[in-house]
């Protein structure tokens, strides 16, 4: 967690109740022959290790590392209330490179200051976070990224993230509110093309002043209001929208001593080859690629390793990511009929090994100290979180992507988006972003 979550939770009044473990290493990114270590808290000290890993690409290090300062400095006061003129000038100055970065590919940002192609693939090492390699990934969004986990602290709840969460829903009851736990909304109540309420999975209906949506985007028009109530351009845009891509989760509990390893970091981004990322996230996304076979990108995190407190004493836990995998794998995983039965834990298993296998290039000896593991696939984020294909960040924001997200508002009066699908971003300081955004729009309506 770093910059501007740290921010908003302070501003939320919550982030004193919770206890921090400071990151010492933001992130640790490993390529064959090749490790970076990221330092939290230090552009200086991420640029530096990059130019000692490559010496002869200085130039283009310090061209991509100032534009990130600069970006940095531009955008910081963009959120912030107490903005100073000069603020507000440093903003209006960045507002071309804005314009010019959010029309190109990062892989065509760094190319035109080197053409070493390792150096552009450990520069986008972080592309896993916004789920779109180089080639797909637009340049300002990767700086962006990169400019809000370089030189920011970063720190980790002791108790783990669902102390957030719980937090966050403790304000909600606090203010008043009433949460129903897995409880499902079968639709949104239109009178007079108004939103007017949700009707529940068991028929009970609810009416409200105003309808807020987290489901994502397409859900939201096309399943829970329906394509009848939507004007018709609108409703072609949604069609058109392309949901981001899914993964593969798996979540381990071992009693082999991490400690001996060198994974005490915010995340591990581990590239099993130096194969251009563009190459593997396109077989992926299209389906044909073979996790058995292919070398493929990881992203592994040992949170036991800052935290004593989320494993007993000589365990630890150990969460491995895999990003993108296609919903259609191994024949939509194997889900006979739509049930998930034999076939598809059976895939799940193999999966699982698969992946141990792989992180023990890394952590010899993992897959003989296994105590318990836990495979979620792309159907199980669907079920999670209603995402359309189990898509982790609602729409791909690729330069492409034509409809950007409709933010709080939309078409339909009375009803709003919230979380990630509000604010045209992904992750936890979206979510909270897009929340804080629809919370000023219902109330200043
Ligand atoms: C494996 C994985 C790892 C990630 N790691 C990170 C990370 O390290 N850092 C980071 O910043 N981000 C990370 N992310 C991204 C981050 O989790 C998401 O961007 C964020 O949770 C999105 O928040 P949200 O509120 O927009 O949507 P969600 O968290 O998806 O919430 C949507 C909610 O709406 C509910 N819902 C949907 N449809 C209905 C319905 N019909 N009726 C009732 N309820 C419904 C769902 O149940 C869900 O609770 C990760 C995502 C994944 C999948």
């Amino acid at each position: 967690m770093s910059g501007e979550l740290n921010e908003i939770l302070a501003g939320l009044g919550i982030f004193d109740d919770i206890e921090w473990v400071e990151v010492e290493n933001f992130a640790k990114y490993v390529y064959p022959g090749l490790e970076i270590v990221m330092p939290a808290d230090s552009l200086e000290g991420c640029r530096e290790n990059f130019r000692r890993a490559f010496p002869s690409g200085g130039k283009a290090i310090d061209r991509i590392f100032s534009d990130i300062a600069r970006l940095q400095r531009g955008l910081s006061p963009a959120g912030g209330s107490g903005r100073s003129f000069g603020d507000v000038i440093s903003f209006v100055r960045t507002l071309p490179m804005l314009i010019s970065l959010s029309r190109k590919s990062f892989f065509d940002y760094v190319n035109k200051y080197t053409d070493d192609e390792r150096l552009i693939t450990v520069l986008s090492s972080l592309w896993g976070y916004a789920g779109l390699p180089s080639r797909h990934i637009p340049a300002l969004m990767l700086l962006m990224m990169s400019g809000e986990c370089y030189g920011n602290p970063v720190s980790f709840p002791r108790d783990g993230y669902q102390t957030v969460s719980d937090f966050l829903a403790k304000k909600l009851l606090d203010f008043g509110g009433e949460i129903r736990y897995s409880a499902r909304v079968s639709g949104i109540l239109m009178e007079k093309g108004t939103a007017a309420g949700v009707e529940m999975s068991d028929g009970e209906k609810i009416y409200g002043r105003a309808v807020v949506s987290n489901a994502d985007t397409k859900k939201t028009f096309l399943e829970l209001v329906g394509r009848q109530h939507l004007p018709r351009k609108f409703a072609s845009r949604v069609d058109a929208h392309t949901p981001s891509a899914s993964g593969i989760s798996l979540h381990l509990a071992t009693d082999l001593d991490l400690s001996r390893f060198d994974l005490k970091y915010g995340s591990i981004f581990y590239y099993e080859s130096w194969e251009d990322a563009n190459i593997f996230f396109d077989k992926a996304v299209s389906n044909e690629l073979n996790l058995e076979s292919d070398n493929v990108v990881i992203g592994l995190q040992a949170p036991s390793l800052l935290s004593e407190k989320l494993a007993p004493e000589g365990k630890h836990i150990l969460h491995i990511l895999l990003m993108p995998v296609s919903p259609a794998y191994d024949h939509n995983f194997r889900i006979v009929d739509g049930k998930r039965g034999d076939e598809y834990r059976a895939l799940k298993e193999k999966l699982a090994d698969v992946l141990i296998r792989k992180v023990e290039g890394l952590i010899p000896g993992l897959s003989n100290s296994i105590l318990a593991k836990e495979l979620s696939t792309p159907y199980t984020f669907e079920r999670y979180t209603g995402a359309t294909g189990g898509a982790w960040y609602d729409g791909v924001s690729s330069i492409k992507q034509k409809f950007s997200r409709p933010s709080t508002g939309t078409p339909i009066k009375n009803l709003y988006l919230t979380g990630t699908k509000a604010c045209g971003g992904a992750g936890m300081s979206s979510a909270l972003r897009g929340g804080i955004d629809t919370w000023k729009a219902v109330s200043e309506k």
